[in-house]
């Protein structure tokens, strides 16, 4: 071998330096990854200063020198193998030798560190490597559910990502399907038994009863009709909706004692199902209540071959590594247990704040040990779970680009990489950058709090975005902006800040920050301009638009501006703990979060009477906001009232309402009921009725609805 290889750099050698040559196999992959490569290196007239011949793909030379390194390959897996003139790239699968392409142009020094953040090198002294490079990813499928591999197929390809297109095609059915297989507005009302048992009724919204076959029977029939009209995809997800009520009837009682709780009782109708479709793969969800492995099973079962399991860590805190986390024991043991039952396991894993999609975010350092956790463990299949293929939100840069890098490798030197990125995408800013996050990483981990990915910038505040480090990032940000050479880096920062500009928004509103209402509306009037001009859709998973948070922030300064400041304020029934804290009469109005603020009542009327001084005064108008959010049990009264009176015994209705609740189960919303009194006043009086009971569309119909309000507004 090593006799054929000085002939090769012989007759290499012989091949006119100055201009690289790219030749490729005829296949369709290597000829537009061959073609790829040309472009790049046209790039600065770089293949000018490049000798030497690149063979792209299956080619003669691969096959005559590097067959070895061609038999270590796997998944898609790539090789870069050369002596300095004569280099091979080649790689399996659909995109492996395109990956090979991306990968040597980053050994030249291009990179790419978002879709429109690419740096070319442009000098002299370039090299084609002499080296043996033969790389496997981590991890066969990996994904990140963020905005750019699912906008920019480069980058996508650059960094060896699979996106929602890839996802497409190979599943058939993606997580949460009991509803789809059997929806309950086609078969509830002819067939209540298909459906889980809670308390004695059959829930509509619930999770499907598992011991009954002729449901079985019909969701197998039904699953087979779709798969008929998709034979591409492999992997058909047949697993539990998005809730905890598992059926409590007492043949699924049985199965959980027999296969040691319920998630043997879903593995024993899973396997039924993959029975029936031998040559796909069913998947299905260990995930809230199906998250652990079953244990002390009476009757032993663990998933068929063709069956793959989900793992989902969502309740797991992102400030420190599930691998030594002492808070994450629970967790670490049913991904050990699941690893020693299946080697087909995909992991669902959670990297950003969903609640806040513009909260700062210190989870970079937990990235790297999660990974190799998993990796460890024998996980196939990632899947981080980030802000969705269409929102542009904070910090999407850097994560996305780190989580990437780690998929394919968990191993890599994460600081060096970090380092390259901030110099790379930042220039003489990224120390400034750099320290805020380290900052915000100490601070997090030194504060004992956990990192929860429903989390508000109020759970910071006396930690990592505390005042007197939030006053620190903001000197960092300026001394990073007065050395921004040019406007792309300044834009970059601004990009950044904008987490800063959130954070602050929320802190001064909830009193953690100080800040006049015109510093307040200032910094948030920035914001929404800078989110709208960046194309920014939504600020939290659930929905809201940086104009629709503009909107509710103006209206919370609003109310709290020129109000009267009452005496007294006697309730009839007390608020409902924990919810009983906050003050109606206190002039600090809540934001869109309902446990900063707000008061509640849990199936209790609020009737309230306020004492406004030892007189009547004049009063413009009263006003009360109640919040709106069902996915928390929390309802709009179905009766508000409000009478004034000037003595106590007299009373003046002035304004009365009957509000309807939408059935819309997930977005906030807050609604303002004002009376206008145009008249005098010692007393006011407020009646807020609960909905007498959860509505029958809700999974927990029936039960004792929440109101919330947090200020009795008096102009
Ligand atoms: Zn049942």
């Amino acid at each position: 071998m090593k006799q054929i290889v000085l002939v090769c750099m012989l007759l290499a050698s012989f091949v006119a330096s100055g201009q690289v040559k790219v030749i490729s196999d005829n296949t369709e992959g290597a000829i537009r990854a061959a073609a790829e490569l040309r472009r790049f290196l046209a790039m600065n007239g770089n293949d000018r200063h490049l000798a030497g011949t690149i063979h792209v793909g299956d080619t003669p030379l691969l096959r005559a020198r590097y067959a070895p390194q061609v038999e270590r390959l796997k998944d898609d897996g790539f090789l870069i193998c050369g002596d300095g003139r004569e280099v091979c790239l080649y790689g399996l699968g659909e995109r492996g030798t395109l990956y090979a392409v991306y990968a040597l142009l980053e050994r030249l020094g291009y990179r790419l560190y978002t879709p429109d953040a690419l740096v070319v090198p442009g000098h002299a002294g370039f090299a084609l490597p002499n080296s043996e490079l033969v790389e496997n990813p981590a991890f066969a499928y990996r994904e990140t559910l963020y905005y750019y591999p699912n906008h920019s197929e480069l980058y996508a390809n650059w960094h060896r990502l699979h996106n929602r297109a890839d996802l497409h095609r190979q599943w058939g059915m993606f997580v949460h399907t009991f509803q789809h297989l059997i929806p309950e507005s086609r078969y509830y009302d002819a067939h209540p038994e298909w459906f889980s048992m809670r308390e004695g009724r059959r829930d509509r919204d619930g999770q499907l009863c598992l011991s009954n076959g002729e449901m079985l029977e019909e969701l197998c029939r039904r699953l087979a009709d779709t798969m008929s009209r998709r034979p591409e995809a492999t992997i058909w997800s047949v697993s539990n909706n998005d809730n905890y009520n598992a059926c409590q009837c007492a043949p699924c009682l049985r199965l959980d004692s027999l296969y040691g709780g319920p998630t043997g009782t879903l593995l024993h109708f899973i396997n039924q199902v993959a029975a029936r479709f031998p040559d796909k793969t069913i998947s299905t969800l260990a995930y809230q209540y199906t998250r652990s492995a079953p244990n002390n099973q009476i009757v032993p079962i663990k998933p068929a071959p063709n069956v793959n399991i989900m793992l989902c860590p969502i309740e797991a805190g992102r400030e420190a590594s599930i691998a030594t986390s002492p808070r994450e024991a629970s967790f670490r043991k049913d991904m050990v247990d699941w690893g020693r039952l299946t080697d087909n396991i995909f992991i669902w894993d959670y990297v950003v704040q969903f609640r806040n999609f513009w909260n700062p975010f210190p989870n970079l350092h937990v990235l790297q040990p999660n990974l190799q956790f998993f990796r460890n463990n024998g996980v196939r299949l990632m899947f981080e779970q980030a802000t969705g293929q269409d929102n542009i939100t904070s910090w999407m840069d850097i994560r996305c680009y780190m989580l990437a890098k780690l998929m394919w490798n968990p191993d890599m030197d994460m600081d060096s990489v970090m380092d390259d990125f901030f110099r790379g995408y930042y220039g003489p800013a990224a120390p400034m950058v750099r320290r805020i996050i380290d900052t915000m990483t100490a601070a997090l981990t030194a504060s004992g709090r956990t990192l929860n990915i429903y989390g508000y910038p109020v759970d910071g505040a006396d930690g990592y975005l505390s005042p007197q480090r939030m006053l620190r990032y903001d000197l960092a940000m300026q001394s990073a902006n007065s050395v921004a050479p040019d406007s792309a880096i300044r834009e970059r920062l601004r990009y950044f800040e904008l987490a800063l500009d959130f954070a602050t928004v929320e802190l001064m509103a909830t009193g953690k920050m100080k800040g006049t209402p015109e510093q307040l509306t200032a910094r948030l009037r920035r914001m929404t301009a800078d989110l709208n001009r960046f194309g920014v859709a939504q600020m939290m998973e659930m929905g809201i638009s940086p104009d629709e948070y503009q909107r509710q922030m103006l209206h919370f300064v609003e109310k709290q501006q020129g109000s009267l400041k009452p005496k007294r304020l006697i309730y009839k029934d007390e608020p409902s703990a924990p919810y009983n804290t906050a003050s109606l009469i206190d002039r600090r109005a809540g934001i869109m979060d309902y446990r900063t603020d707000w008061v509640g009542f849990w199936g209790d009327t609020l009737k309230a009477v306020l004492t406004l001084g030892s007189a009547p005064v004049e009063v413009q108008s009263v006003s009360m906001d109640f919040f709106f959010y069902p996915l928390s049990w929390i309802f709009l009264p179905q009766r508000v009232a409000m009478d004034v009176s000037d003595d106590g015994r007299q009373w003046r209705r002035v304004g009365e309402w009957h509000p309807e609740n939408p059935e819309i189960l997930a977005t906030p919303d807050i609604k303002t009921f004002r009376a206008e009194v145009k008249g005098t006043a010692r007393y006011i009086r407020v009646v807020a009725d609960p909905l007498p009971e959860i509505p029958a569309w809700h999974r927990a119909a029936g039960q004792k609805a929440w109101i919330f309000t947090d200020e009795i507004v008096v102009k």
